[in-house]
Parts: structure tokens; C-alpha cells; sequence
């Protein structure tokens, strides 16, 4: 093994959203780096040697029984990765009650679920590293999906709350802010679209799932135990100074 695959020290880490995408690079990443963990997702899919757990956040008992098995399997989980999230797009004045809820429920009650289930251990070992996965558009906007940068907005109320309640006791809570990724949530845009938000991004590309990987990794290292209640984007640069 060398030295970079001993980062993770072994620690137990739970990643949600973990069957595909960013979810799924992130558990990977997490996993070649010598931690121990738990993917989560409603279909159970998960990378080759991580934990593959069947879990919908937008449920309690799915997410306590969650945390009980990976406790029972690795003991208490030291690293969160709140990343399962949803979209449901349309205009305003189009988006049902459902439309709304559903996005909230998943992307922003989900993850209040799984920090609060996580917090109690991570207090009481005075360890703790918490990621949510926000967007670039919670400081931008977009139309069409009021539902979503609503809740992506939300995020950064929770982490910065999480941050100010639980720093003295060694828990850090962050979000990562991705611009536009390459992964299904972002495969059905039309050539129009994509070829729009090319042009606002000053990178020059659309964002690769390691791109997001590699931030989550920074924030979850034990080294980052000073770095709390910060968004840090991984957009190419197109969210800057929002
Ligand atoms: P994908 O659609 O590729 O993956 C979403 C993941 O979330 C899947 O693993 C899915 O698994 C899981 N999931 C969805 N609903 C639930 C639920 N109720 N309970 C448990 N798991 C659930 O999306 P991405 O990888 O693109 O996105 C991951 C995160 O990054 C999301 O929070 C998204 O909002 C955010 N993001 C993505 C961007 C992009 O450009 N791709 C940009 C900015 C942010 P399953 O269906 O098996 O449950």
C-alpha cells in the first residue's frame, strides 16, 4: 500500500447516492484511499468493495437501519457524504405540489435526515467529517428548477448551522458545489442547452464526477479539520462569487 492509500486511516465512511454518478466516483475515490464504506441508494448498486446498502433518504427507518448496519458491520460512521439527489424541472408556474416536495424531500430533508442520524456518534468520538453535495445554482438561479436551487440553497443553511453547533467537538460540515457534471442527471439536456452552458463556463468543459471526487476527498481528510461552514465550488468557474 502506498502512503496515499493510507489516507482514509481505515475511518468508516457512508456515501448516499452511491449506484451512479457522483455518488459512486466519490464511494470509489473514498475506497482507494483506504476507508472503510457504506454506498447507499434505493436500487442497493454500489462500487465493488464498499458496503451496498438499499436506503431511501427521504425515509427515517430506511436511514436508521442504514446507520445500524453499518455500525454493526464497521462500527460508527466518522465520514457523511450527503450526495443522493433528485431533479423534477419545469417552469413555475407548471411545477405541481408533488414537483416541489419531491425535490425538497430527497435532496434537502434527506440529507437533514442523515446528519442529524450521523451527529450523535460523531460528537461523542469528537471526530467528524460531514459533506453535503449543493449545486452551483443555489447562488445562481435557474430557471426551471426553482424546486432544486431551493434545496441546494437549503444545504448551505444546514452546514453552516451544523458547523456553528457541533465545531467544538471536531465535527467539520461543508458543502461541495458542482457546476455542470457529466452523469445522467445532466445526459437528457438538449445540444441547445448544453452548448449554452458551455459558454458560461470559463473552463471551457462540462465537469468529470472525479472533478467532484477530488474536493470531497480534500474536505474528508482528516488534515481538513479546520476548514467548516465553506462552499466550495467545482463549477470550471462558472458560479464565481456566488
Ligand atoms: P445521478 O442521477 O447520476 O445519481 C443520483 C444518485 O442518487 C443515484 O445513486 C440514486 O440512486 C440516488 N438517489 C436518488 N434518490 C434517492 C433517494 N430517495 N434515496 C437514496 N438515494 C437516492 O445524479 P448525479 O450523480 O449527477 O448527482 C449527484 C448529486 O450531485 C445530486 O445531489 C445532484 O443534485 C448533485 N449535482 C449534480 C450535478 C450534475 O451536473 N450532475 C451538478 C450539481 C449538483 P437510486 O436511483 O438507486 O436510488
Amino acid at each position: 500500500m502506498n502512503s496515499d492509500e493510507t489516507q482514509g486511516n481505515g475511518r468508516v465512511a457512508l456515501v448516499t447516492g452511491a449506484s451512479r454518478g457522483i455518488g459512486a466516483a466519490v464511494a470509489q475515490r473514498l475506497l482507494d484511499r483506504g476507508y472503510r464504506v457504506a454506498a447507499t441508494s434505493r436500487s442497493g448498486h454500489a462500487p465493488q468493495g464498499a458496503l451496498a446498502i438499499e436506503a431511501d433518504v427521504t425515509d427515517p427507518s430506511h436511514v436508521d437501519a442504514a446507520f445500524a448496519r453499518v455500525e454493526q458491520e464497521y462500527g460508527p460512521v466518522e465520514v457523511l457524504v450527503s450526495n443522493a439527489g433528485v431533479t423534477k424541472d419545469t417552469l413555475l408556474v407548471r411545477m405541481t405540489d408533488e414537483d416541489w416536495s419531491g425535490v425538497i424531500d430527497t435532496n434537502l430533508t434527506g440529507s437533514f435526515l442523515v446528519v442529524r442520524r450521523a451527529a450523535r456518534s460523531m460528537m461523542r468520538k469528537r471526530f467528524g467529517r460531514i459533506v453535503l453535495i449543493g449545486s452551483v445554482v443555489a447562488g445562481l438561479g435557474s430557471p426551471g428548477q426553482v424546486n432544486y436551487a431551493a434545496s441546494k440553497a437549503g444545504l448551505i443553511g444546514v452546514a453552516r448551522s451544523v458547523a456553528r453547533e457541533l465545531g467544538g467537538r471536531g465535527v467539520t460540515c461543508n458543502v461541495v458545489a458542482p457546476g455542470f457534471i457529466a452523469t445522467d442527471m445532466t445526459r437528457e439536456l438538449g445540444d441547445e442547452l448544453r452548448a449554452e452552458y458551455l459558454r458560461r463556463i470559463p473552463a471551457g468543459r462540462l465537469g468529470e464526477v472525479d472533478d467532484v471526487a477530488n474536493a470531497v476527498e480534500f474536505l474528508c481528510a482528516d488534515a481538513s479539520g479546520y476548514l467548516t461552514g465553506a462552499v466550495l465550488p467545482v463549477d470550471g468557474g462558472m458560479g464565481m462569487g456566488r
